[in-house]
């Protein structure tokens, strides 16, 4: 199936299964998946390493800003996934805790870091080719994609299925531990004055509280279908 050199944005608050959907849609069309929260996650997994988050929350900005310049956050393919890594030490699984999740909008919300992840955004999709999940993708990081798409679903859902995500990775959390982190989170992340999440005005709304994956990508594949001109028409999954 061909694609022309595209970015495709995809936003959402948080857990509307997002990277679900980018990582199959890049399989599916041979892209690059980005992923920028893992972005806001590493950063904020190397502000508690650093021991520039105190026991009451507070971030000691000018410490993150004097350091921040020695971090090396890239992604790399390992077992057919893209997974962040600072240097050599593969970060992914240390990201995704409760108490990374506890952090990371507070550190996202500081504007010298989403200029600081912006500037490796950008370096990292230099040719296109690239699906990229966030919050303000489409409105503010590539407001140029050619395809932007805003996903929604119901908070219950959306905290049952992360929930489940959380489990399985063997983390001891309830559902209403992840449903206030949840509505924490896309509370400050919409209030935020630098680049809040928002839907770009012309973002197509995906609302999957009903949806199987499948279906989602049977969506993805009409909103394609309308806008370029596809050379076959049947998914491979
Ligand atoms: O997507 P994920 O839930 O992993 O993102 C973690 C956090 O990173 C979000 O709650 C948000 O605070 C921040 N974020 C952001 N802008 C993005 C992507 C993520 O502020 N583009």
């Amino acid at each position: 199936m061909n694609l022309p050199d595209i970015i495709i944005a995809v936003d959402g608050c948080s857990s509307t299964g997002k990277s679900t959907f980018a990582k199959l849609v890049a399989a599916e069309f041979g892209l690059l998946y980005l992923d920028s929260g893992a972005m806001y996650r590493g950063v904020t997994l190397f502000a508690m390493e650093q021991g520039f988050i105190g026991q009451d929350g507070s971030i000691d900005q000018a410490a993150l800003q004097q350091a921040i310049g020695q971090l090396d956050l890239h992604f790399e393919r390992q077992d057919g996934a893209t997974k962040l890594h600072t240097g050599a030490r593969c970060i992914e699984s240390e990201i995704r805790t409760l108490q990374v999740s506890g952090y990371v909008s507070p550190i996202s919300a500081i504007p010298f870091v989403r200029s600081w992840v912006d500037e490796r955004l950008h370096a990292f999709s230099e040719g296109g080719r690239v699906i990229m999940d966030g919050r303000d993708i489409g409105a503010t990081v590539f407001p140029n994609a050619q395809v932007k798409v805003f996903m929604t679903a119901s908070e219950e859902v959306r905290a049952q299925r992360r929930l489940e995500e959380l489990v399985a990775k063997g983390q001891n959390t309830s559902f209403e531990e992840v449903l206030a982190n949840l509505r924490e989170r896309d509370y400050i992340d919409s209030h935020r004055e630098t680049s809040p999440l928002r839907q770009a005005p012309d973002a197509f709304v995906l609302d999957n509280t009903h949806m199987t994956l499948h279906e989602e990508l049977v969506w993805m594949l009409g909103l394609l279908q309308g806008k370029f001109t596809l050379l076959e028409g049947s998914l491979s999954c």
